[in-house]
């Protein structure tokens, strides 16, 4: 265990912190839980939490707190939100704050093939695909979500197989984005992700 690293501390959060933006690509591909947590017990810190799915060990862990200080180094911003640990008021939400690592705790080894594989994944969900072949060439498949939103349908998945085909039949990425309708409000214009 690797507790209050300063040396890697941010570059930690940053990576936890990455991960949660693409949540859905690690619970998928990677077995893994990413939870957020934006008022862990009244005073407003938060936390990010990242599990193997089935074991209740935290690999990482991330306390955030907020600063006045415009001089810190911040991670995010985001809405404060409070409830002066009396579980009986409303929660209030106090603006947006900036927000730092208070607490790391570290379960994985930093050096290790999984945090390698995950900055890889990172990497390459974060690199710009600007047509099909991009997709192919990066070993990339294509998350599918209905332009309604996340809440209409859980997204689809074109695997490299799916769009290997698009590709030997003509189709481009163009083609692909206006031919593609939800299969559950029929809406188009599906937005398309590197997944
Ligand atoms: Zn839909």
């Amino acid at each position: 265990m690797d507790t209050h690293t300063p040396y890697n501390c941010n570059d930690i959060a940053r990576l936890a912190l990455t991960m949660h933006g693409h949540s859905y690509f690690f619970s998928l591909r990677r077995h893994l839980n990413i939870n957020f947590s934006r008022d862990l017990n009244g005073s407003g810190t938060q936390g990010l939490f990242i599990k193997k799915q089935n074991v209740d060990i935290d690999l990482i862990k991330v306390i955030f707190d907020y600063t006045d200080n415009k001089n810190d180094d911040f991670l995010y911003e985001a809405d404060l939100i409070k409830d002066q640990r009396k579980n009986y008021e409303p929660t209030v939400n106090r603006g947006k704050h900036r927000f730092v690592a208070k607490q790391i705790e570290l379960n994985i080894d930093w050096n290790g093939n999984e945090i390698q594989q995950w900055r890889a994944d990172i990497e390459r969900l974060t690199r710009s695909h600007d047509n099909l072949e991009d997709w192919l060439k990066n070993g990339s498949e294509m998350l599918v979500c209905c332009a309604s939103g996340f809440f209409c349908r859980l997204p689809t998945i074109l695997t490299l197989n799916d769009l290997k085909q698009y590709v030997a039949m003509g189709v481009t990425l163009e083609d692909l984005k206006t031919r593609l309708k939800c299969s559950k409000c029929g809406k188009r214009g599906s937005k398309v992700t590197v997944f």
